[in-house]
């Protein structure tokens, strides 16, 4: 059989290791000069900068988490992100630590016994979920939480409200009632040492694997399976219109100096146009006499102009993709996966997961 994989990104690289330990010959090919796709990362100064924003990896699931670390030794990195909210910079997910450092104590005392009767210690609770709760300090709480961290930052990120767009976006950020200030809780959580790129050279590094950088798909190219990690509706000419995502602009700034920032990454929810500041050297605790960080400004995609990042989940959207995926299932020896190719806003762990469950499916 031979196996033709578009896109070199981690759902792609996840399924030519898949299919090349099978006994399969692959070719997996990419547009772009570099392997790793959107979690490229690269060395200079010493510190290791991922090219197209902050990437942590992080999952609950063993056989994703067994399956990466075939290709990479972990450094244990545990992410925090900080905000800047009314002139202090605060954890995020808002979270009772977030809340005794925004108000005042007997305030916050009063919210924080208020938010452990009606939910319990160590619960997570979506914005748009405790906005719904009838007490009238629960709503001053939803409404400070909402416009003060939510509404501006998914205005720039997404140019829409967090009403308009799908509630499982703000959902991965719920307010935490816990004194945890990590990001994720999840049991597995760290960053490759060496980077994500070294972690996808090692997974591509295989005798049955040959990768071909700068190569665009064409039609006139031969295989008996195809998997299609890059946005469906360009596979189909976009013949019902195109699938819409959003897209970054990363302006990266090298400052002469060891440190500025105390932690990875900051939100700006209520200033500036960026939306965050990442600092890259925290990830592995590179250690340098600069450092680098990068300003994150989102803009829509325009096809040939910028990269694919995030699909933008609606109904509008979604019924869009339906479509194509009609016509994906009219394919049998045609598989599509991937952020791009399923048209979802999976994270790192989600993408290696679908390779999975598809390779399992195929063979
Ligand atoms: N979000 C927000 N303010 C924040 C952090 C997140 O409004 O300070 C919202 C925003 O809509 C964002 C979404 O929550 O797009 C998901 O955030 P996450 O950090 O998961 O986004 P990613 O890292 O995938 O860009």
């Amino acid at each position: 059989m031979h196996n033709l994989i578009v896109g070199c990104g981690i759902s792609g690289a996840a399924m030519a290791r898949l299919l090349a330990d099978a006994g399969e010959q692959v070719v997996i090919i990419d547009s772009k000069d570099h392997i790793a796709g959107n979690i490229y990362d690269y060395y200079t100064d010493n510190i290791c900068v991922h090219k197209y924003g902050t990437h942590i990896f992080h999952t609950n699931n063993k056989a994703v988490w067994d399956f990466v670390s075939r290709f990479c030794k972990w450094y244990p990195y545990q992410h925090k992100v900080r905000g800047l909210i009314d002139g202090q910079i605060v954890p995020i997910p808002f979270n009772l630590n977030t809340l005794h450092a925004v108000f005042p104590e007997s305030l916050a005392n009063k919210i924080e016994q208020k938010l452990l009767d009606n939910f319990g210690l160590n619960v997570k609770v979506p914005i748009l979920e405790l906005r719904k709760k009838d007490d009238k300090d629960l709503q001053f709480l939803a409404q400070y939480i909402y416009d003060k961290i939510f509404l501006e930052y998914t205005l720039k990120q997404w140019g829409q409200t967090p009403d308009e767009i799908d509630p499982s976006v703000s959902g991965r950020v719920p307010v935490y009632v816990s004194r945890d200030d990590r990001y994720f809780q999840d049991k597995y959580q760290g960053i490759p040492i060496g980077g994500y790129t070294n972690m996808v050279k090692n997974m591509l590094n295989h005798k049955n694997i040959t990768v071909k950088l700068k190569t665009p798909f064409n039609k006139n190219m031969k295989y008996d399976r195809l998997f299609w990690s890059g946005s469906i509706d360009e596979f189909f000419d976009y013949q019902y219109g195109e699938l819409p995502y959003r897209s970054e602009r990363f302006d990266f700034i090298t400052f002469p100096y060891e440190k500025f920032q105390d932690v990875a990454v900051v939100n700006y929810p209520c200033n500036y146009d960026w939306t965050r500041i990442g600092e890259y050297k925290h990830f592995l605790n590179d250690k340098s006499d600069k450092t680098i960080v990068s300003y994150e400004y989102p803009e829509a995609f325009e096809n040939g102009k910028n990269d694919r990042y995030y699909p933008i989940a609606n109904d509008t959207n979604a019924q869009l993709y339906q479509k194509y995926l009609k016509l994906a299932q009219k394919l049998p020896n045609v598989h599509f996966f991937g952020r791009l190719g399923d048209y979802k806003y999976y994270d790192m762990d989600k993408a290696v997961n679908r390779a999975l469950e598809l390779f399992n499916d195929i063979l």
